[in-house]
This record gives structure tokens, sequence and C-alpha cells, in this order.
């Protein structure tokens, strides 16, 4: 039995989807513990293609059992789009192969809106949310001011505790906002529609992974997002409400003695960033503009445009160091292939002195990128499968950047499809 975390290095959309499902078919358990339906991991499949919110990726391997930790955000009708979604695709998603923690907390009907009432009082000043709710999701966890998903099995008590949240919220959402009052007709409509939807697969899935570890079965934890989007560890404000560390993993998916062995870190061979905060290797004009298109970076939830810029390796060792990494994937070397010269930024100036250090998120507005060069490889490597078959220049590139991050590169991704894979 071995346990492995699969999670993002830098700001997301690092391709870790994919990662996860090339490795889903050696583990009995996907566990996904954080984050909700904020971000999206890309999978394509036999299936088809998905954007995958809240379902771990191991919703498309047969015989896996997925499971929906304590630490997430379950939005009931997020899920329950997206469940449709997949089963039109011809994918079986019951109770015998998705579990909801008991204890996961339900994100409510006025979550999202007061997501977007705080984003348009913020105006310009805003952190770029995805309005999907998760920062008051999770300050109403926090303040225990919530409803956990087993709770829909006492309904008295259910509606009695949900009454007395409406009543605290509308304080907020009337003095604070002036918007228009959730009712509790609305709240039963929630109930009836959503939330009660998603009772087949509630259990005690804190029971459920620690009685299959003590069957020697394997368990792979996925994350949301990446190191820099970490509530504790990253460029705060503009991170997600969440830990998205792998550290988080045996608390957010209920099993605190797990161990993980193998910690996989995703990071992109170039880096792009969606929504606000400091990039600091930030491109614009057509130089950006470029490799957006080259690497189609819009993104999977909003199809905003991604912020792009070449690798940032002071970012990204911080990012290693922050998630205990112990392997690398490194994802889309394919997208490079277009570029005469590989730009990398070493390192950042700060104060008139260059480091390699990550520096305090209040620091990162005056930092200055140093880029250096590396020779481009100017071929189609999306056929490659083995580290011999990549050119020169190809190879060179993974190792000048595995010596600055100190971390061994074992996975270099060549394409969006399953087996467009090099394995080290
Ligand atoms: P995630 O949230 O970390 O899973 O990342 P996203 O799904 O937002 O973004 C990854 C995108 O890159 C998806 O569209 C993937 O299909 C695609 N992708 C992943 N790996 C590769 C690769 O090696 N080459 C190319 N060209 N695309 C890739």
């Amino acid at each position: 039995m071995s346990n492995c975390a699969v999670v993002g290095i830098n700001w997301g959309d690092e391709g870790k989807g994919r990662m996860v499902d090339l490795i889903t078919n050696k583990y009995d358990f996907v566990v996904r513990f954080q984050g909700g339906g904020n971000a999206g991991h890309t999978v394509i499949n036999e299936y088809g293609k998905f954007a995958l919110h809240l379902l771990p990726s191991g919703i498309f391997h047969k015989g896996v059992v997925n499971v929906l930790g304590n630490g997430v955000a379950l939005d009931p009708e997020n899920l329950m789009a997206e469940i449709q979604t997949v089963a039109e695709k011809g994918v079986t998603v019951d109770e015998r192969n998705l579990k909801i923690s008991d204890r996961a907390s339900l994100l409510l009907p006025w979550h999202r809106e007061l997501d977007a009432l705080e984003e348009a009082r913020l105006a310009d000043k805003k952190y770029g949310s995805t309005r999907q709710g998760i920062a008051p999701f999770y300050s109403d966890k926090y303040q225990k001011k919530t409803v956990l998903a087993g709770e829909l099995f006492y309904p008295d008590e259910l509606r009695r505790h949900l009454k007395d949240l409406l009543e605290w919220k509308n304080l907020t959402i009337q003095r604070v906002y002036g918007a228009e009052p959730h009712t509790m007709e609305e709240i039963e409509e929630w109930i009836e529609n959503y939330a009660n939807k998603i009772k087949p697969f509630i259990a005690d899935t804190g029971k459920l992974l620690r009685q299959a570890q003590a069957n020697g079965k394997s368990i792979m934890f996925e994350a949301q997002l990446g190191s820099l989007r970490d509530l504790d560890f990253g460029i705060v404000p503009y991170t997600t409400s969440s830990n998205t560390t792998a550290s988080y993993a045996p608390i957010g998916s209920g099993c605190p003695s797990v161990k993980i062995d193998e910690i996989i870190g995703v990071v992109k061979a170039y880096s792009t960033c969606v929504g606000e905060g400091p990039f600091t290797c930030e491109w614009f004009g057509e130089e950006a503009e470029k490799l957006r298109e080259a690497g189609g970076e819009y993104g999977a939830k909003t199809g905003r445009p991604r912020r792009v810029g070449p690798l940032d390796i002071v970012a990204t060792k911080y990012g290693v160091q922050v998630q205990a990494a112990t392997n690398i994937a490194l994802t889309k070397m394919d997208v490079l292939s277009y570029m005469d010269k590989i730009p990398v930024c070493t390192h950042y100036v700060l104060d008139g002195k260059q480091t390699d250090e990550f520096p305090f998120p209040a620091a990162l507005n005056d930092a200055k990128p140093v880029t250096e060069y590396l020779p481009g490889w100017k071929t189609d490597i999306s056929g490659c499968r083995k580290w011999e078959e990549l050119p020169k220049e190809a190879r060179d590139y993974v190792t000048f950047i595995e010596e600055r991050i100190g971390c061994h590169i074992g996975y270099v991704s060549v394409g969006p499809e399953r087996d467009s894979i090099i394995i080290r």
C-alpha cells in the first residue's frame, strides 16, 4: 500500500487533473480534501473532455471509490449539475463510487450571492473571486455558521438550524449590503431540489478511509489550486480560503493518521495565473498573447484569459517547499516548442538586491523578475514517450529546472491526452 497526493506548486491550473487521471487506476480511493467548485480540473479521456470542479478525477475509473472529504466546500447544486454532466457522457456515478463525508459543511444559497456583493463593494480593489461563494462559505464554516451534510438526516433539526442561520445572515445581507433578504421558502426549495439529492452519497468517510488503511488499500489525495493560493502560505489576500497544501490532506479527508508516501507537485513549463494579485514574471502584449494562444490559457471554470509568463523558479522553489513535494510533474512542455529561446525567471530583484527566496506577500509588488534564456528545441515533441526521445535542449531545460528547484522531475507531460507523458 502506498498513498500519494497530487498538488499544485504554483497558482493553480498546472494540469493536476491530467496527472491524477494518469495514475488514478493505481489507487483504490481518490479523495478531494479542500476547496469547492471554484476551480476546474481538465481531464481528457475515452469519455470526452471534462472540467471537473468538485468530483474527484477517479470518477472515470471503474473500481475506484471517490471521496469528498470534510474539508471541501460542498455545494449540492453544483455537485448535482456536475454529476449529471458526466453521467450524460456515460460515466457511472452512484453511491458505490462516490461518497460524501457526513462532516462536510454545505455551501448555502447565500454564499454565492455574498461573494458577488462583496466583490462589487470592493470594486477595483477586488480579490478576483470566481463568485462561487467559497470565501463566505469558509468564513461561516469557521464561525460554525453553516450545516454539515449529515444534518440532512435530521430534517427537523436541520430546519431549525437553517432558520437561525437565515435570520443571522439576513442581517448582513440587508444591513451591510442593502440587498434582498433570503426566505425560508427559498431554503425549503433548496433542500428539496438540491440538498436532499446528495443524501444517498453521504457516509462516515473518515471511518471508511481508516478501514481502508487498515485493510492495506491505497489512497490518492487530489488538491485544487496551488501553493501560492494556499490560505496560510500563499499570496494573501489573493489566495483561496482553504489549504491547498498536501499537509492538510489528512485533516481535510477525515483520516488524520494517514501517511502520504509520495507528494507529486505539478508545475507547468511556463507560468499562468487567473485573477488578481502579484504575478512577478507576467508578460504583456504580443509575447503574452502568443504564449496564451499556444497553451490555450483560458480558465476552465470562468473562461477568463489567464495571465501568462515564463517559468518562475523563485515561486516554484517556494511552492515545492511548502508542498513538501517529493516528485515533480512538469506539464505542457510541448507548448514551448515554438520558441527560439526559452525564458526562465531565475531571481527577483528586491530593494536593489537579487534574490531567489520568495518574498513576503506585501513585498511582492516591488519585485522585478530576472530572466535567463535557454536554447529552444523548435521541433514538435508531442509524440515523444521516452526521455531519450526528447531533443537535448528540452532535456536540458528539464534538468535546469530540477537543479534550481531542488526536486526530481519524474514526469514530463507533452500533451493533454492520458498517454502523452514521459516517465523518468
Ligand atoms: P488543473 O486545474 O491543475 O487540472 O489544470 P487545468 O485543467 O486548469 O489546466 C490544464 C490544461 O492543460 C488542460 O486544458 C489540460 O488538458 C491541458 N494540459 C495538461 N497537460 C498538458 C500538456 O502536457 N500539454 C498540453 N498541450 N496541454 C496539457
